[in-house]
């Protein structure tokens, strides 16, 4: 298959998913939108690198991997609940893990940035990137989203 035919069959694979994909450059459109200037100085630099410039933290860095309480993350950008301590798992990648997203909470786009083509999931409300989502997780969802602990803060329940 051609480079280009890939892309095209991969785009319709979402499309046929029903996933909703983020609009590229002036088209994004968010409910919470900053300046890029705001972000940074809202986030601080760690943060901003993964929520706005789509970097990923070290592996094994998170002390939200080991958080084991009932609670609520929420998107360090903006403040909406997306996954809850009820599918968080350990699935020993070296991020914090779960197998399923609260409702409407993120949204998915492909991204082809390495030789494997992986699904990135990022915040509905502010556009904030979390992280990647495989198929390789626990039932019932069989999912793992792979999100960067800095993308995420923990409300104890
Ligand atoms: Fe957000």
């Amino acid at each position: 298959m051609k480079r280009a035919e890939f892309f095209a069959s991969a785009a319709a694979t979402f499309a046929l998913a029903g996933l909703a994909t983020r609009p590229s450059g002036a088209e994004q459109s968010y409910q919470v939108t900053r300046t890029d200037a705001q972000w940074r100085a809202l986030l601080g630099a760690d943060r901003y690198e993964i929520l706005r410039r789509g970097g990923t933290e070290p592996p094994f860095s998170s002390p939200l991997i080991a958080e084991k309480r009932p609670g609520s993350y929420q998107c360090a950008g903006c403040g909406l609940a997306l996954f809850s301590s009820r599918t968080k798992y350990d699935s020993g990648d070296g991020w914090p893990s779960f197998w399923d997203v609260l409702r409407d909470a993120t949204r998915t786009q492909p991204d082809y940035a390495l030789a494997e083509a992986r699904t990135e999931v990022h915040c509905r409300r502010c556009g904030g990137h979390l992280g990647h989502i495989f198929d390789d997780g626990p039932a019932p969802t069989y999912l793992r989203y792979c999100i960067d602990g800095l993308a995420l803060r923990f409300v104890p329940a």
